[in-house]
C-alpha cells in the first residue's frame, strides 16, 4: 500500500493550545473587560474584502500592499484578500454600511490576520490582533482616550513594567509636506549608503525609510531631521494638547521623534508601545490618527483613530497563567453509583460550578486524580455512606497537599452543594472551619 503522505502545518500559521492559549485568552479577556470600561462597542468585519479595499487604504508601495498579501481570485474571479489588517475594513463598513450616523464610534474588534511573511518568533502569516479604534472625532480627547485605554490593558495583563509608550506627531498634510522634503534631502545625500529597499522607498515612499529594519539603514535614519521644526502652530497644538491629555490621565510616554507608521493614511498622532523583552520583535501595541484614510477609500472626510496590538506577542509577555482549575471534583468511589454522580455533576453545572467528574480507574487512582485537578472542593460518593442514609463526604481544599476548610471561595462552593443536600444544620460547623469532611444525605 502507498505510504499516505501526513498532512502538515502551513509555514507561519499556528496551532494554539495549552499554555499558548491560556495566554492568548488572558490577552482577549483583558481586552474585553477594558473595552467595558471605556465604553466601547464591539463590531465584526469580513476576513476576506476585495483587495483594492486594502490597496486604496494602505497604499500600493506599503510593505503590507507590495509584498505580504494574501491575494486570490475567487471562483467569480473578484480579486480578494485575506485581510492583513483590521483599519482598511472597518472604514470601508463605516462608509458602506451607513455608519456615519452613529458618529462618533468607539469601536473594538479581534481575531486573524494574514500577512506573507518571514516567519520567525513572534511572526506569523495567520497572526492574532486585538484593534480599537474611534472613527468620526477630530478632536486630540480620541487619541488619549485610546492611548490611555492601551496603556490601562497593559497594567491590567501585568505587562506595564519595561513597556515605553511612544509618541510623535506627524502633523498636519502642510508639515508633512516639509518634512518629506527634507528628508528626501537628507537621504540623497547618502544614497549609497542605503539599503536597495530604500532606495525604491526614496523613490516612492521616503518617510518609510525611517521605519527600515535594515541595518545599513539605521544610521542614516538615526540621524535624519525630525519633525519638530515643520510643525505648524497647528500641529503642534495638537500634539501639545494630546501630551497634556495623556499627563492628566496619568500615562507615561517618551518622546520619540522619528518614529513614522508605516502606513500611509496617518496624521497627528503616531505612537508604539515598545519593549526589548521581545528581540527584534519588539513592538507590541501600535497606532495613530488616520484622519485621510476614510477620503481615500471614496468616502466622505472623516477623521480617524486607532490602535492593534498582537495578541501573540502580548501573550509571550505574561506571567504564566494558571491552568483553570474547577470548583468540584465528584469522585465516584463506586461504579454502582455512577448515576449518582452524573446527577449531582449536572446539578452542579446548572448552579454554576465548574465540576468535573472521577470515575475510572483504582479507587486510589481517582483520588489521585481528583487531587490533581486541583479542584477548591472534592465530593467524594461512596457506597458505605448511603448505607448509613447518606450519598456523599464533601472535603473542601484550599492547598495542594491536604484537604482543608476555610475561605471565602469554599464556603460559596459550599453553599451551592448544601443546596443539593440536606444539610442547613451543619453549615454553623463549616464558617467556623470546625470540621474537615462533610457528610451529606442528599435533600
Ligand atoms: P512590524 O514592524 O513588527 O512588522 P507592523 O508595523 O507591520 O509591525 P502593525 O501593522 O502596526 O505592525 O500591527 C500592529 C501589531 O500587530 C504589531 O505591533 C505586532 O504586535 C502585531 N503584528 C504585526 N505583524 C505581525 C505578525 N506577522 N505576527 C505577529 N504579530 C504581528
Ligand atoms: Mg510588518
Amino acid at each position: 500500500m502507498a505510504r499516505i503522505e501526513t498532512p502538515r502545518r502551513v509555514r507561519g500559521t499556528q496551532d494554539i493550545f495549552g499554555d499558548e492559549q491560556r495566554r492568548f485568552a488572558r490577552v482577549v479577556a483583558a481586552f474585553e473587560h477594558v473595552r467595558r470600561l471605556y465604553c466601547f462597542q464591539q463590531v465584526q468585519v469580513p476576513v476576506f474584502e476585495a483587495t483594492n479595499v486594502f490597496a486604496r487604504s494602505m497604499g500600493e508601495t506599503s510593505d503590507v500592499v507590495s509584498k505580504e498579501m494574501y491575494t486570490f481570485p475567487d471562483r467569480g474571479d473578484e480579486l480578494l484578500t485575506l485581510r492583513p489588517e483590521f483599519t482598511a475594513g472597518i472604514c470601508r463598513a463605516y462608509i458602506t454600511e451607513g455608519w456615519q450616523q452613529y458618529a462618533p464610534l468607539k469601536l473594538t474588534t479581534h481575531g486573524p490576520l494574514f500577512r506573507y511573511e518571514r516567519p520567525q518568533k513572534g511572526r506569523y502569516r495567520q497572526f492574532h490582533q486585538i484593534d480599537a479604534e474611534i472613527i468620526g472625532a477630530a478632536e486630540p480627547q480620541a487619541d488619549v482616550e485610546l492611548l490611555t485605554m492601551a496603556d490601562q490593558l497593559l497594567k491590567e495583563l501585568g505587562i506595564a513594567e519595561g513597556v515605553t509608550l511612544q509618541l510623535n506627531t506627524l502633523g498636519d498634510a502642510e508639515t508633512r509636506e516639509a518634512w518629506r522634503a527634507a528628508l528626501v534631502a537628507h537621504f540623497e545625500a547618502h544614497r549609497g549608503e542605503l539599503s536597495e529597499d530604500s532606495l525604491t522607498r526614496l523613490e516612492k515612499n521616503p518617510m518609510r525609510i525611517l521605519d527600515s529594519k535594515d541595518p545599513r539603514d539605521r544610521p542614516i535614519a538615526d540621524s535624519a531631521p525630525d519633525i519638530d521644526a515643520y510643525l505648524t502652530d497647528e500641529a503642534r497644538a495638537f500634539f501639545e494638547a494630546v501630551a497634556s491629555g495623556l499627563d492628566a490621565a496619568g500615562v507615561a510616554w517618551t518622546r520619540n521623534a522619528r518614529l513614522v507608521r508605516g502606513l500611509d493614511y496617518y496624521r497627528h498622532t503616531a505612537f508604539e508601545f515598545v519593549t526589548d523583552r521581545l528581540g527584534a520583535q519588539g513592538t507590541v501595541l501600535a497606532g495613530g490618527r488616520y484622519d485621510g484614510l476614510i477620503g481615500n477609500l471614496g468616502g466622505p472626510d472623516t477623521p480617524g483613530v486607532g490602535w492593534a496590538a498582537g495578541i501573540e506577542r502580548l501573550g509571550m509577555l505574561l506571567e504564566a497563567p494558571e491552568f483553570e482549575a474547577p470548583s468540584v471534583v465528584i469522585v465516584v468511589e463506586d461504579d454502582d453509583l455512577l448515576t449518582q454522580g452524573q446527577r449531582i455533576l449536572a446539578e452542579l453545572r446548572r448552579r454554576g460550578l465548574a465540576t468535573e467528574i472521577v470515575a475510572s480507574g483504582s479507587v486510589k487512582k481517582r483520588f489521585d486524580k481528583a487531587i490533581k485537578l486541583n479542584a477548591t472542593a472534592a465530593l467524594a460518593i461512596n457506597a458505605n455512606l448511603i448505607e448509613d442514609g447518606e450519598c456523599a463526604k464533601l472535603r473542601l481544599r484550599n492547598t495542594r497537599s491536604g484537604w482543608v476548610l476555610g475561605g471565602e471561595q469554599q464556603l460559596a462552593i459550599a453553599e451551592a452543594i448544601f443546596e443539593l443536600f440536606d444539610v442547613n444544620g451543619q453549615k454553623q460547623d463549616l464558617a467556623y472551619g470546625r470540621e474537615i469532611g462533610l457528610r451529606l444525605k442528599i435533600a
